[in-house]
């Protein structure tokens, strides 16, 4: 691909500066967006094009393989209709090295033998373990990374509290309920490690899946604080997500088995990084000024007591951030700008993790309208807009000075509703992935 930026030196100073203090004052820009996925599944009229996003959501979940979420988070797209048959196709931050690639093709071999239904066809059951066992592999850092939170300090002593109320729960006979034998479950899951290999992890992981889709309202009810569910809580939810995953591959591989039938994997060659000194025309001082100067003063002072920093011009430089990525989710719509003639039927992006409020906005506004429904509007600094074809390229710095006017008077908003000592809350922004509520293998 011939690429070129959709900015000049000036227009992507002033884009990360505005992006970097409106991140500061407030990270998050709306509430966080409902996915479809997650409504009524009994409506038929849009399963079959759900199974297909449940899919794509699945297989960017299991490609994002390492705890470095900035590195690997990913994006997929299925594009279908060809006479070659289907491709599915793969964008990651950094891109997909060739011992992933591989590992991503043997999972996507199996789901073929599974949608080819010869006589060697495994039982669903046995497809499953399979794929299950091959991404546990693919993704132990990650898994590995999960497990390393139960052993935190700050969640050890929740975690313990709630292990205590189980056991005295379970040794009372009265309390035999589903839950708390379901529960029951929990201090041997918290001390699994890892190195004791898929066998052993998998059926832990589909154990894990019933956290989120049968008794989230029972544990947080029991478990959670004022602040919402506790660390470990939200991380066997996560957990949990890597068999739903596993049975939402499978489930798409049964019921529409003639996507599989010449399916191939293909990725999106990564777009660069780029280093990005500290604009010194772009301080603190001198953004307020522009921003708010009846007043700077006052702002000043109050961001100091908000970020308690003696010197809030020495805080906002420390933030800025150094290096800036093309998300993968914007790597994807530059490929198909580039070539149009492949973009999906389908226009869904599957993603590893909720979009964030930058990409959830150009894809929103993109003419090939590929959405990604799930979005955390999170504000992320390091959001780089990615290069793109010279044909497009009037279209996407049009964006970027729109947006960037955008978050001009919603940083004057923030600011001053700062004055006010109003914020928002905080919201995750990694519990992605598919649901289990619509993913069954018949
Ligand atoms: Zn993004």
């Amino acid at each position: 691909m011939d690429l070129v930026k959709p900015y000049n030196a000036n227009g992507i100073k002033r884009f990360v500066a505005i992006t970097t203090l409106l991140s500061l004052v407030n990270p998050v820009q709306a509430k966080p967006s409902v996915r479809s996925l997650d409504k009524d599944p009994t409506d038929g009229g849009w399963l079959q094009c759900r199974a297909q996003e449940k899919f794509l959501d699945s297989f960017a979940l299991i490609c994002s393989t390492s705890k470095k979420g900035s590195e690997t988070a990913s994006a997929a797209c299925l594009e279908t209709g060809r006479s070659t048959g289907t491709v599915l196709r793969v964008a990651r931050n950094l891109g997909v090295p060739p011992d992933d690639l591989c590992s991503l093709k043997k999972i996507l071999g199996s789901l073929k033998v599974i949608a080819a239904r010869g006589s060697s066809m495994p039982t669903p059951e046995d497809a499953m373990r399979d794929i299950l066992f091959k991404i546990i592999d693919l993704d132990r850092d990650k898994i590995n990374a999960l497990f390393q939170t139960f052993t935190k300090k700050s969640v050890k002593e929740s975690l313990n509290q709630a292990i205590a109320v189980i056991q005295r729960n379970n040794s009372r006979a009265e309390n035999g309920s589903s839950f708390w034998q379901w529960a029951g479950t929990i201090p041997a899951f918290v001390k699994l490690s890892i190195a004791q290999g898929p066998q052993k992890m998998a059926p832990y992981l589909e154990w894990a899946s019933c956290a989120r889709w049968r008794y989230s309202k029972v544990l947080e009810s029991h478990f959670s604080g004022p602040t919402g569910p506790p660390e470990w809580i939200t991380s066997i939810y996560k957990l949990g997500r890597y068999y739903a995953a596993a049975n939402a591959m499978v489930s798409l591989a049964l019921k529409q088995s003639e996507l599989f039938v010449s399916i191939e994997l293909e990725t999106v060659e990564p777009l660069a990084r780029e280093s990005f000194p500290f604009p010194q025309e772009h301080g603190l001082r001198t953004l307020l000024k522009e921003l708010v100067p009846e007043h700077q003063e006052q702002i000043l002072a109050r961001l100091e007591n908000m970020w308690n920093k003696e010197d809030a011009e020495v805080h906002f430089k420390n933030q800025f951030p150094q290096v800036l990525t093309p998300h993968a989710e914007m790597q994807m719509a530059r490929f198909y700008e580039s070539y149009p003639h492949l973009a999906p039927r389908l226009r869904y992006m599957g993603t590893s993790k909720k979009a964030c409020y930058l990409c959830n906005e150009a894809l929103n506004t993109h003419p090939l309208k590929i959405v990604a429904e799930k979005c955390h509007q999170k504000l992320y600094p390091t959001w780089l807009p990615a290069p793109c074809p010279s044909s497009t390229r009037k279209r996407n710095s049009d964006f970027l000075w729109k947006m960037t006017r955008q978050l001009e008077r919603m940083t004057v908003q923030e600011l001053r509703s700062s004055l006010r000592g109003v914020r928002r809350q905080f919201a995750l922004d990694s519990t992605a992935g598919p649901s289990l509520t619509m993913t069954s293998y018949m």
